[in-house]
């Protein structure tokens, strides 16, 4: 069988060429929260999953601080593949992973997106434009937020969070994400109220 287009992108890319594991994602896909972080590192590329190592722990502490769980949610990464070193993420792999992330997007169907850090919340801002994507404001502006946005014709509701990777080292993070986490279960208890999203 061959490839769909979005699976061919990601592997046209040199760091599929160079991973262990195409890293998808894990989770439930009926979540009403997907969640989505950067790229996967060292143990997510030998594990095939995301969030498994430091900052995937610190993920299952932090949501479990506010009542959810793995099971209740997806997780998923604007890459793929890891790149090498965990070095950031090119314009170019952004541009050729995120239309699989896309389809993941429209399958889901999620109530509300978080998008963790910087370069996950720079993507959603800027509607899948990846050269306005430095134009964009970082986390500290906007997590939080309400933020609608529209991607190849998916409507959609973002809240950034900070990455969990970040509070591990800034703990006076932890209440910012704990009221951040209300506004998240709040939007999604107001989006299924809701006929139509925007
Ligand atoms: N950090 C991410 O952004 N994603 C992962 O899967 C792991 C760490």
């Amino acid at each position: 069988m061959t490839d769909p287009e979005y699976v061919r992108l990601v592997k046209e890319t040199e760091i599929y060429k160079n991973c262990t594991n195409i890293v998808v994602g894990k989770g439930n896909l009926n979540a009403d929260i997907l969640f989505v972080g950067e790229a996967p590192g060292k143990n997510e590329d030998l594990d095939g999953l995301p969030f498994v190592g430091r900052s995937g722990k610190n993920l299952d502490d932090m949501l479990s601080k506010v009542g959810l769980s793995f099971e209740e949610i997806y997780v998923a990464n604007i890459l793929k593949c890891r790149p090498p070193e965990n070095r950031d993420p090119f314009p170019e792999e952004i541009r050729a992973h995120t239309p699989w992330l896309l389809e993941q997007i429209k399958e889901i169907k999620p109530k509300v997106i978080c998008s963790l850090g910087n370069y996950a919340t720079k993507f959603f801002l800027s509607e899948g434009n990846i050269d306005k994507m430095k134009e964009q404001p970082g986390i500290t502006q906007v997590h939080g937020k309400v933020k609608f946005v529209e991607i190849g014709g998916v409507k959609i509701k973002l809240i950034p969070l900070f990455h969990p990777a970040a509070i591990i080292y800034k703990r006076d993070l932890v209440p910012l994400w704990e009221e951040d986490m209300e506004i998240v279960k709040r939007e999604v208890k107001k989006t299924k109220e809701q006929k139509t999203l925007f």
